[in-house]
């Protein structure tokens, strides 16, 4: 039933992938119209959103590699819109937006799927709009919400959704996906899968792109080596520096295997022509690719905090002695060094700085002055 390759990606979620590939199997009797996708960050939520919407729209439930799946997976399928927002609200009139456009019914394939990726974003407003579609949704139509949990959502909202859980993979669950599928050695695997926090997609970056595990070892350094303010400012500018080339390496590598899979889908390699016909959609992708730019940087500062947290964490679980396996086992020696030159009351309050650092850039301040003021609060003691 979970054979479709579309499921692959979703390590460790069976009941999740087999609750909505049942829903594909059967849609020729109807599919439900609406979806709540719960899970912590990095379960994988906007993943099986996108998975789900594809496997609906592929005439072989997901096979990944037609057409249909390589727009879908491109994100400039006709029938498959997905609101992601980097701001702390989703606003009325991308909601507004999102409705009308549901009413105008299907382009190629039978269904309009509508995801939101931040579902929890939406206020009142917006969840009342959102909420009189929902009542009287238009035929074919399938929305799919994702939450971090059901009780981010306003109860009106929530009784007219199927909910799909997804749980944190463990580290043991995605090392075996990463040997697996990727062909990784096990010790980098298990490595990789602890580093990442069982977070799959970074899991399989950090595990195959040797440069991304470099990004990731300068970020961690540059924070251990904050003693004084010019460190501070020297570490500051480094995670900002490391931010935008991860941001840039990793669209690269996106953007190219995209429009790679587009093309070999129109039946034409990189060195052919593009016949007319078929240059609006390599256009949309371009676009699609470009919107996407300004948010990839935020997801890089965002893996730098995640990344400094599970550091903290570390230096915290050493100075409880709680004997708790180290997620930064390679940096052991310096975790000590640290761990012994501070308390754990100074710790916590570096991982609060940590979460505020978190806070301020999804609200939008400045890279560089959030950065700056976090790299001050981790200076040693
Ligand atoms: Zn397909």
């Amino acid at each position: 039933m979970t054979e479709a390759p579309i499921w692959h990606e979703m390590a460790g979620q069976e009941e999740a992938v087999a609750q909505v590939a049942l829903a594909v199997k059967k849609r020729d009797e109807g599919v439900f119209h609406s979806w709540l996708i719960t899970g912590p960050p990095g379960s994988g939520r906007s993943n099986l959103a996108l998975a789900f919407a594809t496997a609906l729209q592929c005439p072989d439930q997901g096979c990944g590699k037609c057409h249909s799946c390589t727009l879908a997976k491109a994100g400039t399928h006709p029938d498959i819109a997905v609101l992601s927002t980097d701001k702390v609200q989703i606003a009325v009139a991308e909601i507004r937006e999102l409705v009308k456009s549901a009413a105008f019914g299907s382009a190629m394939g039978k269904f309009k799927i509508l995801i939101i990726e931040d579902a929890d974003r939406m206020h009142a407003t917006a969840s009342n709009v959102l909420l009189k579609t929902l009542e009287e949704p238009p035929a074919n139509t399938i929305w799919i919400l994702c939450a971090p949990s059901e009780v981010d959502m306003l109860p009106t909202i929530r009784s007219r959704v199927r909910r799909v859980g997804l749980k944190v993979p463990s580290v043991d669950e995605v090392a075996r996906l990463l040997i697996e599928r990727d062909g990784v050695e096990p010790k980098l695997a298990r490595q990789a899968a602890a580093e990442a926090q069982s977070h799959v997609g970074m899991a399989r970056r950090l595990a195959t792109s040797p440069e991304a595990r470099a990004r990731r070892r300068e970020t961690l350094v540059a924070a251990i080596k904050i003693v004084d303010v010019s460190d501070a400012i020297i570490a500051s500018e480094k995670w900002l520096d490391l931010a935008r080339k991860d941001a840039t390496a990793l669209a690269k590598e996106r953007d190219e295997e995209e429009k790679e899979q587009l093309l070999h889908s129109m039946g034409l390699t990189a060195a052919d022509t593009v016949p007319p016909a078929l240059r609006s959609e390599l256009k949309a992708l371009d676009d699609a690719q470009k919107r996407r730019a300004s948010r990839s940087l935020r997801d890089a500062l965002d893996r730098i905090f995640v990344d400094l947290l599970a550091l903290y964490r570390d230096v915290l679980s050493l100075q409880l002695g709680g004997g708790v396996e180290l997620v930064n086992e390679d940096l052991a020696n310096e975790l000590i060094d640290l761990a012994k030159n501070s308390t754990s009351p100074a710790t916590i309050a570096k991982l609060d700085a940590i979460e505020e650092a978190r806070l301020r850039i999804s609200r939008n301040v400045k890279d560089a002055t959030v950065l700056d003021a976090l790299a001050a609060s981790l200076r040693r003691g």
